[in-house]
């Protein structure tokens, strides 16, 4: 067994195709000075070829994945008109009187040095974009062809090096059971695409991988815990089968309820909304039966590019998150960039606690321009459907008012364009700070909605960093205090007649069902995968049942008696039910 980086969940059982990698051998040989017009002009020639060809691919993959993730595409466009790299090429052309691939490989390897020297994932990145235009540049000056993965044999398991973004783009479902990279993270671009794909994948074997993989050699991939088997015992094999089989049948038998709406057995509705973060992810919440969106995490289109997008690009990613809603909600949460959300264009300082830091609101409100475009599109968006605008990490009033005050900024801004919004936007704020849970009532007089995030309100009440492993097992959702919070904020939320949702990952949690019901709160919101476990809670669930434990579990004074309660609870009213997919 060799140990890697889980990156995309899943169990693939199948035969290795090894992908070779574009490996150039070139001559090294010095050009005649006369041939300089003659190697800029096959530069150019290239450059342009690539180029059509980066855009071809990049339509063929916004078809099948959608918008955001083809604009990996553009960064690799912006490579190609980079003042910087297009520079390195040609200064070794002219003044080393080098032929124009060489020039191109030395000016990749330059910067792939200097970039994997930074320790920095998100420079290592941009050090694989560079290789993987710099080599396509390089196929066309050479000639050669292009390295491509076989979509007409029998569906195998991809084993590369490293995976391009071209080449995952590639990536047919249907065919690739399943990914194994030597290098590569759960942030690289393609983890983000095989999850999108939903291919399960480890990456990041390099420095355990001692056996070599064979095109042809079975193998077994367990994309949750980041393990690959090369022509493994059969006894690994059939227990793997036995958990794919599995794991299939329980996605098969939850499936069937994506329709159906989540009522508890005495009638009590609960409205399951999805948390996304890019417009695939709503695809694939539609298909597990979500009723909008209760959480768009916008700040992942922000991440990874090298300036943040402008009004028009976030305008056509809301307005199709919307379209593809239907008639359901959409609630944009505004910029939640800090703590552990970095943005490099941003030059954020280093901070000492950063999740008690220059965080979220607290940004949007110093950078002003940054936070208005966002609203401005927002608003432009909110003339085509249900669109409600929420706030993160609100923790006082001033920033209600601050915050709502540059909503109306770019409310006249459009008035003054001529372009239509709905000025009747709902305004909502996530509770996700204890001083903002003790003056709900405050607070629920300026805003229409609030969103409970218990994934923030968690780690704030305890004073548990949520990304710290050594006291990961203090983070305790269950935790009295916690439960307190929640009843004070559904509470001052019910007396001011504002709508409350809830959703951190606790409402993803099914075990939680019943202090849902007790608190009146009709409207979770949870990633796509919980959705339907979630909804299989809710149909075997009776409310009044549900209300005699959560009101035990509020008279409790440790977590952990809590969890249990919660726990045998649901396992005695869903015996029967399909556990985990
Ligand atoms: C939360 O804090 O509960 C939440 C939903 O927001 P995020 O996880 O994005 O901080
Ligand atoms: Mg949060």
């Amino acid at each position: 067994m060799i140990e890697g980086i889980g990156a995309a969940a899943g169990v693939a059982i199948g035969k290795a195709f090894v992908l070779p990698s574009w490996e150039w051998d070139l001559p090294d040989q010095k050009m005649d000075t006369v041939d300089l017009a003659k190697e800029f002009e096959r530069l150019y020639e290239g450059i342009r070829t690539s180029k059509s060809e980066i855009q071809f691919i990049k339509d063929e993959f916004r078809e099948m994945v959608g918008v955001e993730e083809s604009s990996i595409f553009d960064a690799h466009l912006a490579i190609l008109e980079d003042p910087e790299f297009m520079n390195e090429i040609s200064g070794i052309i002219q003044r080393q009187y080098k032929a124009a691939e060489v020039a191109v490989k030395e000016a990749i390897d330059h910067f792939v040095t200097m970039f994997d020297l930074l320790d920095d994932e998100y420079m290592k990145e941009r050090a694989i974009d560079i290789k993987d235009v710099g080599n396509r540049l390089l196929k066309h000056l050479l000639g050669a062809p292009e390295v491509t993965l076989p979509n007409d044999t029998q569906p195998y398991i991809l084993v590369a090096k490293e995976l391009s973004p071209s080449q995952s783009a590639h990536l047919n479902p249907s065919y690739v059971l399943g990914i194994v990279t030597m290098n590569g993270g759960k942030t690289s671009h393609s983890a983000i695409m095989a999850r999108a794909l939903g291919i399960p994948l480890v990456s990041g074997l390099e420095s355990n991988l001692n056996l070599p993989v064979q095109t042809g050699d079975m193998m077994v991939v367990d994309g949750e815990l980041g393990r690959v088997y090369v022509n493994p015992e059969k006894s690994v094999t059939d227990h793997y089968i036995i958990l794919r089989d599995e794991q299939r049948r329980r996605k098969e038998q939850l499936q069937v309820l994506a329709s159906v709406e989540a009522v508890t057995k005495d009638g009590t509705m609960l409205k399951l909304a999805a948390n996304i973060s890019s417009v695939k992810e709503l695809e694939a919440a539609l298909k597990h039966g979500a009723q909008g969106v209760g959480l768009f995490r916008t700040e992942f289109l922000y991440m990874d590019r090298k300036s943040a997008p402008d009004e028009e690009e976030q305008y056509q990613v809301y307005r199709l998150i919307t379209e593809k809603a239907g008639n359901h909600s959409v609630v944009i949460r505004t910029l939640d960039i800090g703590g552990d959300k970095p943005l490099d264009y941003l030059e954020l300082p280093e901070e000492e606690n950063p999740f008690l830091g220059y965080r979220a609101i607290r940004i949007s409100l110093d950078w002003k321009e940054l936070f208005k475009t966002q609203l401005t599109a927002i608003l432009r968006a909110s003339a085509m459907g249900n669109i409600k605008v929420m706030y993160p990490m609100i923790s006082s009033v001033e920033e209600v008012r601050q915050a709502d005050a540059l909503l109306k900024e770019a409310m006249a801004d459009l008035d003054a364009r001529g372009l239509a919004y709905n000025p009747n936007i709902q305004r909502g704020i996530m509770i996700e700070v204890p001083a903002a849970a003790m003056i709900a009532d405050l607070l629920a007089a300026e805003t229409d909605f609030f969103s409970i995030g218990t994934n923030d309100l968690v780690q704030y009440v305890l004073a548990v960093d949520r990304m710290n492993e050594q006291i990961a097992h203090m983070y305790h959702p269950y935790h009295p205090a916690v439960l307190r919070m929640l009843r004070m904020i559904a509470q001052a939320a019910h007396q001011a007649g504002i709508d409350v949702s809830v959703c951190g990952e606790m409402a993803g949690d099914e075990r939680s069902v019943p202090l849902w019901l007790e608190l009146g709160i009709h409207q979770l919101s949870m990633s796509p995968q919980s959705l339907l476990r979630v909804k299989h809670r809710v149909l075997n669930t009776t409310a009044s049942e549900a209300m005699t434990i959560a009101r035990a579990c509020f008279g409790m004074s440790t977590g952990a008696a809590i969890e249990d309660k919660l726990t045998a609870a649901n396992i005695s009213c869903t015996p029967a039910g399909p556990g985990r997919p």
